[in-house]
Formats: C-alpha cells, sequence, structure tokens
C-alpha cells in the first residue's frame, strides 16, 4: 500500500512510525517507503513540540501510574452533543490513553471513576497514583478528597517546571493536533471535533511508539497485537448502502455518499456523516473513495484554519505554516444540525453508545469489514 495512504489512515502519522507497522501491528502487509510530497494536513496540525521531559522514571507495569489532563472550553460543542471538554487519562507503563468527554469540569469525577473501574477489571491490578498536570488545578476538592478515600496518591506536577511538563498535557497536544490535522486534510468544521479527537485516540492506541520498541500501547497494554486493517482516512467519502424499504417487496439497495468520521468500536461498524440529514449513522457496509473528501467542496462547511479552530490552546500558532496558500475561508455558519442525543451520558464510558441514528438496522448484505479488535470493546472510548 502507498505510503500516503497509510500516513492518512494514522492521522498524519511520522516515517518511522509507518515503516514499523507491518512488524508490530496486524493488517499492513507493507507501507512504501515516505515519499516527500508536502502534506497539507500535517503542515497545518503539526506546528510545535512541547520539550520532551529528558529521563523520566517510567512506571514498570499498567496502572502504577495514571496521568490526567483536561483540555478545554473549545470554542464549539461538537455535531450532536454538548460537550465542551475532554478529560484524559494515560497508563504510564503502556501508553493507552483515553478521552472523556464532559459538558463541566466537574464531571471529570464521574470520568475518572469509569475509568478506573474499567482498567482495574482489564487488568486485575489497581491504580496506585495519579498525577495530574498543570497543577491540577482542574480537580476539584472533592475529586482529591475522592482519590484520598481510594487510597490513591494524588501527584502534582509543577506547573513551572518544564522537566514535570506533563505527559498527560503532550498526549493531550498530540491528540489534538492529530485531530486538527484530520480535520484540515478533510475540508471538515469545528464542530466535527469530538469525532476527530475520538478518532485520533483510536489510532494512537494502536501506532508504533519509539517508546514502546515500537510496540503500540495496546499490545504494552495487555499483550494483544491490533489488526488495523480496517482503518480508513478520516473525513474521505463513503457509499453507505442504505436499504429502501423493505415494502417494496424487494433488497432494493442504494448507495448514498457520505463522509467517514471515525470508527464504532463494539459494533464493527464506522460512522459516517449523512450530509442530507445532517446526522451520524453506524455502518459497515460501504464502498470507500480514500482520494475524496467530500466536505472540502461542501459551501457551508467552514474548514478549521490556526486562527480559527476549536482547541482553545491552538490559537494563534501561525508561525510554521508552510502550506498557507489555501487561507482562511469565508466565515459561514457551520451547519449544525438539531440535536439528537441530548441524553447522552455526561462522561461515557470506555464502550459508549455514540449518538448514532443507526439507519441500517438490518445485517449487511456484503462481508463485512474486519472488526475493530475484538479483545478491546473499550479502548477507546467511542
Ligand atoms: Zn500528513
Amino acid at each position: 500500500m502507498d505510503y500516503k495512504t497509510w500516513h492518512r489512515r494514522f492521522g498524519h502519522a511520522g516515517k518511522e512510525a509507518l515503516r514499523h507497522l507491518p512488524k508490530n501491528i496486524k493488517g499492513v502487509d507493507h507501507v512504501d517507503p515516505a515519499d516527500d510530497e508536502p502534506c497539507e494536513g500535517c503542515a497545518f496540525g503539526k506546528s510545535h513540540r512541547l520539550p520532551f521531559p529528558p529521563s523520566e522514571k517510567r512506571a514498570t507495569e499498567p496502572l502504577e501510574l495514571v496521568h490526567t489532563d483536561l483540555d478545554g472550553p473549545m470554542r464549539t460543542a461538537p455535531v450532536g452533543s454538548g460537550f465542551l471538554y475532554f478529560a484524559s487519562f494515560i497508563d504510564d507503563f503502556s501508553g493507552l490513553g483515553i478521552a472523556y468527554f464532559l459538558k463541566r469540569k466537574s464531571d471529570a469525577m464521574k470520568a475518572f471513576d469509569n475509568f478506573k473501574a474499567w482498567a482495574e477489571t482489564q487488568t486485575g491490578k489497581k491504580i496506585k497514583r495519579v498525577r495530574s498536570d498543570r497543577g491540577g488545578e482542574y480537580l476539584s476538592n472533592e475529586f482529591t478528597q475522592h482519590l484520598l478515600d481510594l487510597g490513591i496518591e494524588h501527584q502534582k506536577s509543577t506547573p513551572d517546571s518544564p522537566q514535570q511538563n506533563g505527559r498527560a498535557e503532550r498526549w493531550n497536544r498530540t491528540i489534538v493536533e492529530k485531530a486538527m490535522s484530520m480535520l484540515h486534510h478533510a475540508g471538515l468544521s469545528h464542530g466535527f471535533w469530538q469525532l476527530a479527537v475520538e478518532a485520533a485516540v483510536h489510532i494512537y492506541n494502536r501506532q508504533p511508539m519509539r517508546r514502546l520498541k515500537w510496540r503500540c500501547p495496546i499490545t504494552a497494554w495487555d499483550g494483544t497485537v491490533p489488526d488495523v486493517s480496517y482503518f480508513r482516512v478520516f473525513g474521505c467519502k463513503a457509499f453507505v448502502h442504505v436499504q429502501k424499504a423493505k415494502r417494496e417487496g424487494k433488497l432494493d439497495k442504494k448507495a448514498v455518499e457520505m463522509i467517514f468520521v471515525g470508527y464504532e468500536p463494539g459494533t464493527k461498524g464506522y460512522k459516517f456523516w449523512n450530509l442530507a440529514t445532517h446526522s451520524i449513522v453506524v455502518s459497515r457496509d460501504v464502498i470507500f473513495d480514500e482520494e475524496s473528501f467530500p466536505a472540502r467542496s461542501i459551501p457551508g462547511y467552514r474548514r478549521v484554519t490556526l486562527s480559527d479552530n476549536p482547541f482553545p490552546e491552538h490559537e494563534g500558532r501561525s508561525d510554521d505554516v508552510s502550506n498557507s496558500d489555501l487561507g482562511d475561508l469565508p466565515n459561514i455558519p457551520i451547519p449544525l444540525p438539531s440535536d439528537p442525543s441530548e441524553d447522552r451520558p455526561p462522561s461515557p464510558p470506555p464502550a459508549p453508545s455514540a449518538p448514532v441514528e443507526d439507519e441500517l438496522p438490518q445485517p449487511p448484505l456484503q462481508p463485512p469489514q474486519p472488526p475493530p479488535e475484538p479483545n478491546h470493546p473499550a479502548v477507546p472510548p467511542p
């Protein structure tokens, strides 16, 4: 498979990580050597890196140390929900990270409890320490007391010490950069930030890491090797088969053009944005066109830009855009759909139900896509 496609499928991952894919991850037979073609998504999303601490002492087993941080408030509530924050929990040993989407900062404690329940059940181990970034100011007194009650040691990294500049903060940055690259490349607008972050986390946990000797976080977490043959390029065109009314008495199917916007673990499905109905559809009966990005040419879809993006911490970072020929698009209102999912739980558990309108209750008539690893129904969340 050509380099460009895997690069895009992996959320604009670096060439080293991609080079190590075939040996360390299932479902990738071969990746062509990196080409020198400039990538517009990369130029946009990755403008700088936080300094990497010289030698961090690492945990020696899962859940010995968990990092947490909070991003937000975002400038836009994503399509289909009122979330403005995401809280992240990263296992120090494996690098496995999970993001929970929140309406309020105060939902972080519930998110932590969900993470704890899931992680401890999966590993049979207990969380021993939690380190919160940026001085942990996002953690309420109640949360701090909660950790105390659970017998979990709470460490706060020093905000002004670059050596301690948190692991979770760097993880959030990496995820946001991936999401920005993916959104921009797809031509999608603000409202899709949550879907992009979800997809970025899904990818990250399956991406070879230098620190892990080029294994991926899931492998370091529980020893399984994920199969990523089902990965597709975020934001690409998809022809989703929708069955016409059964009353016509025949299995007459038609393909509806939609936009691929992520993975739906637990259902072996993909998520699509239905342009006609402005809603999310889950299906696996689909044909992808990974070279086409429908949102780029839709007038109402205001593409994210550096000065105008949903992530507050990316404000004003315009110093390193080598590919700025696109310029800012006209300021057109973002077409937000009516909200079908106000009742979505405030903090999704590791395997939450997404706000989907499944338009395809019948089983697919074509062979299903390879499933997201059944061993990981809950990694990452939605
Ligand atoms: Zn790229």
